[in-house]
């Protein structure tokens, strides 16, 4: 299998990918042809753990690396020890037609350790192969850069350099970040926003020279070794559903998935996965207040703005306002032209907006892709929803999926909805949402006493340039 770049040519196999983020053209990495299952492929794997399926599944799209190498690698990312839920991924109904994904059960307790767990393993695997080192560079306003650190830690071959606001990030994410004091990861605060980190990270990597000289990667929401892994939790999540079912109904039995969404990494996964020819109906896609995605699944305008009309939330990870692999769901969108890609990508450059609301009759129909907004009144309500009739308590953003979940059930069409963290992280909004403060287990009370160890640094490319190459790996 090949990669090819969403605005033409090819980029080459698997483990290529893994460690470039953009294509040198600009555009994002993808197949070269979407690899199909179908329902045998799909009964065979009925009876696989998790860490099996995910070979499976990943197998499909890294053909590059042998079947036996990949399970070894699988089988350490997912190694029940590294979850709290035996399951992995378990299932629970929480009523109203809805039925909780549990995807948040690894170190960090969001949906985003599913994938990096893996690219962690990979990344170490194709290092070691070609005797290479990786210095991943990011900015994170929170779940990102803890599950990057937590799935790098102590690799010998990949450090972290993970800068981040001072004073934005809830107490438990600076606590799950800065407690780690491996000599590998290196936590980087920095006075200002979460704009100024990723524009700390940009001007880097604009350099070339240094992000040659100092092996800059990244391991951000655009690369491909997570979408491809995040797919495998879709095949799980069908295949738990329908073990419910007699064996008699379970071919083709369609489900819907709700999605709490910001770079639309998440969903594209889902989507990859009914293209594939998983039976997914609808693919609900949840914003929160920033909705430029709701914007432009109704309307098919794409505006993005800026980084002063994001607004700051309480459901911080889905603070987006371009959405990074809208892309690949573009070059889909139109025939897989690099051509019209890569024409509609120049006059948002130019225009800062995109008109495709000829296509907008098909986000649906041919890619199941609904949406919907939700605000914080919305999410404060839906918790305690939940809370009241199920005892569930739904972490923000969740909270998000399940509210505009429940606009688009259907009878007799299961709706299941991504959890996409744990409601832990994010305790002063749950707080205000059931008027009780939430208790802290053990774990989480050793986690806030856990010593910490961050850089302080202004806003200013060149301190962090010199700080990465005093630690950077060579
Ligand atoms: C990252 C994140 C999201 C958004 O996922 P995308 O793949 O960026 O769309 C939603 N919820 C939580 C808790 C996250 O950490």
């Amino acid at each position: 299998m090949q990669y090819i770049s969403t605005r033409g040519g090819v980029i080459g196999h698997y483990c290529d990918i893994l460690l470039e983020g953009l294509a040198p053209n600009g555009g994002l990495a993808v197949p070269e042809r979407m690899p199909q299952i179908d329902s045998v492929d799909l009964e065979r794997w009925r009876h696989l753990d998790y860490a099996d399926l995910a070979t499976e599944v990943i197998g499909l799209f890294a053909t590059d690396i042998p079947r036996d190498d990949l399970a070894r690698l699988c089988r350490a990312a997912y190694d029940p020890a590294r979850y709290a839920s035996a399951e992995m991924v378990p299932l629970r109904d929480i009523g109203d037609g809805l039925t909780l994904v549990g995807l948040s059960e690894g170190p960090t307790l969001a949906f985003k350790d599913m994938a990096m767990q893996f690219l962690g393993e990979a990344l170490d695997y194709v290092l070691e192969k070609t005797d290479g080192v990786l210095n991943v560079l990011g900015a994170t306003s929170g779940d990102t850069g803890s599950a990057a650190e937590h799935a790098l830690r102590g690799r010998d071959r990949v450090s972290v350099f993970m800068l981040s606001p001072q004073g934005r990030m809830s107490a438990f994410q600076r606590a799950q970040m800065y407690s780690l004091h491996d000599a590998n990861v290196h936590n980087i605060a920095v006075e200002g926003v979460f704009d100024d980190c990723q524009n700390l990270v940009k001007q880097l990597a604009q350099d070339l020279d240094f992000k040659k000289a100092h092996r800059i990667g990244a391991v951000n929401s655009i690369n491909f070794g997570r979408i491809s892994a995040q797919i495998a939790y879709y095949v799980w999540a069908w295949l738990r559903y329908t073990d419910r079912l007699p064996e008699a109904e379970r071919e083709g039995v369609e489900v819907s998935f709700a999605v709490p969404s910001g770079n639309f990494g998440n969903i594209l996964s889902g989507l990859y996965a009914k293209l594939m020819g998983l039976p997914i109906r609808k693919l609900v896609l949840a914003t929160n207040e920033n909705n430029v995605l709701d914007e432009f699944f109704r309307t098919g305008i794409y505006r993005p703005r800026s980084a002063a009309d994001t607004v700051a939330t309480s459901s911080p990870s889905m603070d987006v306002s371009r959405a990074s692999n809208l892309e690949r769901f573009v070059f889909n969108l139109l025939g897989r032209d690099p051509h019209r890609t890569a024409a509609t990508w120049e006059t948002l450059a130019d225009h800062d907006t995109f008109d495709l609301s000829a296509e907008q009759g098909r986000f649906e129909s041919e890619f199941g892709i609904v949406s919907g907004t939700s605000t914080h009144e919305d999410r404060l309500r839906t918790i305690r929803a939940f809370f009241e009739s199920h005892g569930v308590t739904l972490d923000p953003h969740t909270a998000d999926g399940a509210k505009v979940a429940r606009e688009h059930v259907e009878p007799g069409v299961p709706m299941l909805v991504l959890e996409t963290a744990k409601p832990q992280k994010f305790a002063d909004t749950i707080t205000e949402a059931l008027s009780t403060p939430i208790v802290a287990d053990a774990e989480t009370r050793a986690l806030f006493d856990a010593p910490q160890r961050v850089t302080m640094l202004p806003a200013d490319a060149e301190q962090l340039r010199a700080l990465i190459e005093k630690s950077a790996l060579r």
